[in-house]
């Protein structure tokens, strides 16, 4: 079935989600600050709007994906929402989201969305992205279909600021890993050794191995149990200072790793080194 939708803010990701909805099929009305970059998605059959009122004023839903929360409000400011659906993608703090929440429900939206995308613009309605929602239940089920035109989609709950954190979740999970990335490759570089060879050869297989223990710490992180059978933290720590003393000795900075050891330290010098990795989340 064909929708009427807004997209407003046609940056990189907005102009992608435009490009899929318009390739659904569904009436795609189109407002950027700066006009020009609305002019592909016209040539593709978008409607072009000159003011983001008019957009919304167009639409059912209406999807912003703009840099950041202050931008989405001073652009929803001027226009009526009532009865409409607000689905906002763009990034930001779960109490961001929730304040925006409470402002476009009290101008009598219908319902209020906010998504974390997990995909890069190239991914959107490709196998593989995803877009976590969390918000009016009702506004999920009622636009899934349509919202199935972008990514595959993943209803997180009720309170608005869900998505958004689950979204900064995950990329904390993504940081931690290319910092271990950028120091593995520092320590392989000082050493002469290629490393391209390394990162697809060893690390990358390594890497993968280590993931799927990671269910097993979260069931600990979830009971609260540390106790391990794998390797405990005074191990760890034994471990963490070879590390360390490597780098020093290779000429590396171990700055990436040094908090990590900090918190190891720091659980072991309180009598728990019997505990496994997973006893460090108490720490944080
Ligand atoms: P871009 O820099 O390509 O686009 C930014 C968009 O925001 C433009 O449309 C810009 O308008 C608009 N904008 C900025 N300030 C204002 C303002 N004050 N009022 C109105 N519009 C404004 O960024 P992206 O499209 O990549 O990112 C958009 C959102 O999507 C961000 O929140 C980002 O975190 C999120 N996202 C992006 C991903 C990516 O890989 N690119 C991945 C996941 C999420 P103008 O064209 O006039 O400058």
């Amino acid at each position: 079935m064909s929708e009427n939708i807004a997209v407003l803010g046609l940056g990189l990701m907005g102009s992608a989600l435009a490009g899929a909805l318009l390739g659904a099929g569904h009436r795609v009305t189109v407002w950027n600050r700066t006009p020009a970059k609305a002019d592909p998605l016209v040539a593709e059959g978008a409607i072009r709007a000159d003011t983001p009122a008019a957009a919304v004023a167009a639409a059912d839903l209406v999807i912003v994906c703009v840099l950041d929360y202050p931008a989405t409000r001073g652009l929803l400011e001027e226009a009526s929402l009532e009865g409409k659906v607000v689905a906002n993608l763009t990034t930001g703090r779960p109490s961001e989201a929730r304040e925006t929440a409470s402002w476009v429900t009290g101008r009598g939206a219908a319902g209020y969305l906010d998504g974390g995308i997990m995909a890069v613009p190239q991914m959107i309605a490709e196998p593989g992205a995803l877009i976590l929602y969390s918000g009016s239940r009702t506004a999920f089920d009622r636009y899934q279909p349509v919202l199935a035109a972008l990514a595959d989609s993943l209803f997180t709950g009720e309170d608005p600021g869900l998505a958004p954190l689950l979204d900064l979740a995950m990329l904390t999970g993504m940081y931690g890993q290319i910092a271990g990335f950028l120091e593995a490759a520092a320590l392989v570089r000082s050493a002469g050794y290629p490393v391209g060879e390394f990162t697809t050869s060893l690390l990358v297989p390594w890497l993968n191995a280590m993931a799927a223990q990671q269910p097993h710490m979260a069931a600990q992180v979830e009971s609260g149990d540390h106790a391990t059978e794998v390797s405990n933290l005074e191990i760890n720590r034994s471990g963490m200072e070879t590390l360390v003393r490597t780098f020093q000795e290779q000429g590396v900075r171990p700055d990436l790793l040094l908090p990590l050891k900090d918190a190891i330290d720091r659980r072991a010098g309180r009598g728990l080194g019997h505990e496994g990795l997973s006893g460090l989340v108490e720490e944080l």
